[in-house]
């Protein structure tokens, strides 16, 4: 059984990005850029399942500019057996990532796709879900759990006010939520090997896929300043201004 893991380069998490003058977007020219950190959590899933072996192969993808080669070493030092860099400077957006991914999946006939719940840097929280569309597969998203048995994945997903298991037939696509695991520390070792496993490129006309963005950013500008507070001598003073300035009471 084969696994496929997408995984995107983002800017790392502790980065504190700043937003371009012209506000058309956010300025990453020379941030450090990391492996979105719900995919490694996808990746470490993925790698577990192997472990366990339950899972035959382990293939990280990732599309974008060629940069993202960088992402999918280190998904191969966690353990992702080869990977796949579908390479564009075109701005990706999740429909065109679904529709790459979809390809992808039909051509390596994967049985499962661990996705990250969302890519910390647009936040959309889409692909795993066009990509199951797509593909017309079952998927279980925001997974803390995952249990492959007989054909089947049964997931635990955290939603409000407790825990909901589901059982998804294979092939299927699951999304990572926070807790599902830690993922492991990159050794030195396991750097210097993944430098040696396969990498193979492709172009989205090589899978058939148009990625010509579909949506347009207006506007990208920075939450407004929070004004300093004041210091009230007593309550009394407190709930006046509650009542009559702020007018919240
Ligand atoms: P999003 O829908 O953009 O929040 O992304 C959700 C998940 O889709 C991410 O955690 C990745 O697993 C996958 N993904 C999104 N964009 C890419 C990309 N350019 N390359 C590989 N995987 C991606």
């Amino acid at each position: 059984m084969k696994v496929l893991v997408p995984v995107k380069r983002v800017v790392d998490y502790n980065v504190k990005v700043r937003v371009k003058s012209d506000q058309s977007g956010v300025d990453i020219a020379n941030v450090k850029m990391s492996m979105n950190p719900f995919d490694e959590i996808a990746i470490e899933e993925a790698v577990r399942l192997k472990e366990q072996g339950l899972v035959s192969e382990v293939i990280a993808v990732s599309c974008g500019v060629l940069q993202c080669q960088e992402t999918l070493r280190t998904a191969m030092a966690i353990g992702a057996d080869r990977a796949i860099l579908v390479e564009t400077a075109e701005e990706l957006q999740p429909l065109a990532v679904a529709k790459l991914l979809k390809a992808i999946l039909d051509k390596e006939s994967a049985s499962l796709v661990i996705l990250g719940k969302q890519a910390i840097d647009d936040d959309c929280n889409q692909t795993g879900q066009m990509l199951a569309a797509l593909a017309r597969l079952p998927q279980a998203t925001f997974a803390s759990k995952v249990v492959i048995a007989d054909g089947r994945a049964q997931v635990t997903r955290e939603v409000d006010g407790g825990l909901e298991t589901l059982s998804v037939s294979l092939p299927a696509i699951i999304t990572t939520d926070l807790r599902l695991n830690e993922p492991r520390y990159v050794t030195l070792p396991n750097i210097m090997k993944a430098k040696k496993k396969q990498l193979d490129h492709m172009k989205p006309e090589d899978l058939g896929v148009d990625v010509t963005p579909r949506i347009k950013t207006l506007r990208v500008c920075e939450p407004p300043k929070r004004a300093a507070g004041v210091m009230v001598p007593d309550v009394a003073t407190l709930v006046d201004k509650l009542r009559n300035e702020a007018k919240v009471i």
